[in-house]
């Protein structure tokens, strides 16, 4: 990281500078609202951050993960929530890694121009979860086009994306030789999707995440919605969840230093029993804790950024930087709420909504225990559970 410390730095300050015009207040109102962060994701968006990773020449800057990262992680670190907008960034890896040069042409320069958004991926189905390779969602091709059946759970930001990524069988799974076999990715034009066979149910949730259930009654794309090679889609989705989980990770890292900076500072300055209570071991200690975890997964998280830079396959490292990560800001989320006592779970003060949003990353996009078991798999050579 050594030789890009001041690039990174730099972006650090912008993203600082931007989030402090939407203060705890403004993000505070939103959860209330249950509301789209809409006037912070325009700013986001004017100035030029969500085209961060789009290549020069389609109008963006044409960095790489280690940075796109660096603009989540601030994001969260100054009390916002990047789960607004990190579609953008883990799906245009999707997009640039497996796309067509028309379908780039077509697509980046307007997304890099805020015209269009590319925020929804719709993988996970209500009846196989986890199980990917079991999903019942087909695109059958006929003469040049693909039509969609199905149905899909937890998709997010459909309502504020005009874009969407989508995982469907194009051959059944009896008729392939590995499971992983036979899907196919679509870029789906949200718009024309709405009006021509698929129907959006919002689901209502704990933490303020719009996300839906879809589903497909005869949805007809276009043969050139197909990214890259029909079948070989799980492969291209799983290159985009490397990214997608590096980056929650540095989200997470970003609750993590959020939650540590508001203990210790509530710490210092709520005085009980005529001292302090960050005097005492007994609430110094697990604000501690949680500063050594978070440190420790924000050294794997650069692991994971800098093999998937360098195009080295990053699935290790993304995922143990997502599990570290995701467990290390739950830990600070606890310890920030025990410093604050009952002030803790009051709105005003923040910790109980972010608590909220930082727990989602045990589940999602990928749950604890499924990493352990990818661990315990391809890393030990333990025998395959599922
Ligand atoms: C707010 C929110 C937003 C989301 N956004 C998106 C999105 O935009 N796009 C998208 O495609 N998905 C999205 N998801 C879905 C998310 O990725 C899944 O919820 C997650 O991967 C877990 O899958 P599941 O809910 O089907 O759980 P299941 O697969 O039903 O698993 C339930 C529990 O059982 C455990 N489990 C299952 N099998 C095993 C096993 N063999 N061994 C040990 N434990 C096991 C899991 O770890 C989990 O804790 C979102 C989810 C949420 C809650």
């Amino acid at each position: 990281m050594s030789q890009n410390i001041e690039e990174l730095d730099a972006i650090r300050e912008g993203v600082r500078a931007l989030c402090a015009q939407f203060g705890a207040a403004y993000w505070r109102k939103v959860d209330e609202e249950k509301g789209f962060p809409q006037a912070f994701v325009e700013a986001l968006t004017a100035a030029g951050w969500l085209a961060a990773m789009i290549p020069t020449k389609y109008g963006g800057s044409g960095l790489g993960l280690t940075e796109a990262s660096v603009i989540l992680e601030e994001v969260n670190r100054c009390g916002g929530n990047s789960g607004t907008v990190h579609g953008q960034m883990y799906n245009m890896f999707t997009l640039l890694r497996h796309g067509s040069e028309a379908q780039k042409r077509a697509f980046l320069p307007r997304i890099a121009a805020g015209e269009l958004r590319l925020q929804s991926m719709a993988v996970t189905e209500p009846t196989t979860g986890t199980d990917t390779t079991k999903l019942k969602t087909t695109a059958v091709k006929k003469s040049d086009r693909y039509v969609i059946n199905g149905q899909k759970v937890w998709i997010s930001r459909i309502q504020h994306s005009d874009l969407m990524i989508l995982l469907a069988r194009t051959t059944p799974l009896s008729e392939v030789q590995r499971k992983s076999e036979g899907m196919s990715i679509f870029l789906v034009d949200l718009h024309q999707a709405m009006s021509n066979g698929m129907t959006v149910r919002p689901i209502a949730n704990m933490v303020n995440h719009e996300t839906n259930e879809l589903f497909f009654d005869n949805l007809e794309l276009p043969e050139d919605s197909l990214i890259g090679e029909e079948g070989k889609g799980f492969r291209y989705i799983l290159d985009g969840l490397n990214a997608e989980r590096t980056l929650i990770a540095a989200e997470c890292i970003g609750d993590g230093r959020w939650f540590i900076e508001k203990a210790s500072q509530y710490a210092r300055d709520r005085v009980v029993f005529g001292r302090p209570i960050g005097q005492n071991q007994g609430v110094q200690f697990p604000i501690a804790e949680a500063y050594i975890e978070v440190e420790a997964a924000d050294l794997m998280r650069w692991r994971a950024c800098q093999e998937y830079d360098a195009g080295i396959n990053a699935g290790a490292s993304a995922n143990m930087a997502k599990y570290l990560a995701a467990k290390a800001s739950w830990e600070a989320a606890n310890a920030c709420l025990q410093t604050h006592g009952g002030f803790g779970f009051a709105c005003e003060y923040d910790v109980e909504r972010k608590f909220r949003e930082t727990r989602l990353y045990q589940v999602a996009p990928i749950s604890t225990n499924l990493i352990l078991s990818y661990v315990a798999e391809h890393l030990l050579e333990l025998p395959r559970s599922f």
